[in-house]
């Protein structure tokens, strides 16, 4: 099969012909791949920013926000059938070990992570487990709701951490309305009771966001504290979700919260640097946020599919993943794009 692969660091991914995976567990599912979302963690790993973290030898295939259909299947496999529409979780979990039972399928002990730490998406097949997919209804289209597995999550988890934060009468701001914020937005008006700061740099996606719910928009730079300050008196917002996560936006959000404000960090590759006398005299709560669960991921679908969410996303050859990544690192890319095999 086609398949994109990481061989170097720093380095444009290389379009090759590599073997199909196997089923080599009783548990495997190979799914092929009806569409691939493309995310800012791509360019990090790309970057190398994950490689001490993780360790993945390389070359590796990346791509861990999949959907498609049920291709092959292990002995053990009973829920699926070959031809089914899924949609992947992000990682293959045990199911044994506390952090799988208590339904943590992020802190698993044995985790695997398709795209991260084994081949991932960008390919026509891709190897899972059983635990991992959720059915689609027939009607649904599996790149339609790609971005759902990963964007998708990993803002419904962030939201619903955030949203008994969210009540009458509060401010929370979203900075950063890409795959991510474009659904959060949406999440938080489900959610939440405040009202909803979109911020961006870009007035088409802060535009968008609007749409989706936020009452007001704000532009990223150098005036947004500002801005901010003067749209709560002064007194800065009771919730932050940072889905950009650079040293900028770690250390503007610092400005921007208010005492005993709560600031949650879903993007990432800064540093945040804050005094602890700063945290305390304020009481700051600062949350980090990993992907989600697959229940939450079960509980995202059902919001879709009555309509609650939608996806801005765009559809492009899995041939076009180098252009695309260009595309999103330019920040070119409103919503998702996601990459679809011939
Ligand atoms: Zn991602
Ligand atoms: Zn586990």
């Amino acid at each position: 099969m086609k398949a994109w692969r990481l061989k170097a660091y720093n380095q444009p991914l290389s379009y090759e012909e590599i073997p199909d995976p196997e089923i080599t567990d009783p548990t495997d599912v190979i799914v092929k791949i009806g569409g691939a979302g493309v995310c800012r963690t791509d360019l990090h790993l790309i970057e190398g920013v994950w490689a001490e973290t993780l360790g993945t030898p390389l070359p590796f295939t990346i791509g861990h926000e999949n959907a498609g259909w049920v291709y092959k299947k292990g002995s053990s496999v009973t829920e699926f059938e070959i031809g089914d529409p899924v949609i992947v979780h992000p990682v293959v979990s045990c199911g044994k070990c506390l952090s799988c039972r208590a339904g943590e399928d992020m802190h698993c002990d044995n985790l695997k992570f398709p795209g991260l730490t084994v081949d991932g998406g960008y390919a026509e097949y891709l190897k899972t487990s059983e635990r991992a997919l959720i059915k689609l209804d027939e009607h649904v289209k599996p790149a339609d709701v790609a971005p759902l597995a990963d964007a998708g999550i990993t803002a419904y988890r962030a939201v619903k951490k955030a949203a008994p934060f969210a009540k009458p009468g509060t401010k929370v701001l979203m900075i950063g309305m890409g795959g991510l914020g474009h659904i959060g937005v949406q999440l938080m008006r489900e959610f939440g009771q405040a009202d909803i700061i979109a911020m961006d740099t870009n007035d088409e996606r802060l535009n968008m966001a609007l749409e989706y719910g936020a009452d007001d928009g704000v532009r990223g730079g150098q005036n947004a504290i500002a801005e901010i300050r003067k749209l709560t008196h002064n007194k800065g917002v009771d919730v932050i979700i940072d889905f950009v996560g650079t040293d900028e936006t770690h250390a503007d959000s610092m400005k921007m919260l208010r005492k005993g404000g709560s600031y949650f960090v879903v993007g990432y590759g800064g540093a945040l640097h804050v005094p602890s006398l700063d945290i305390i005299n304020n009481e700051f709560n600062i949350i980090g946020n990993l992907v989600g669960n697959y229940n939450e991921l079960y509980e995202l679908m059902q919001l879709y599919a009555k309509g609650k969410i939608k996806l801005h996303s765009t559809q492009y050859a899995l041939e076009e993943a180098d252009k695309v990544l260009h595309l999103l690192e330019e920040g070119k890319i409103n919503g998702r794009a996601v990459l679809v095999p011939s």
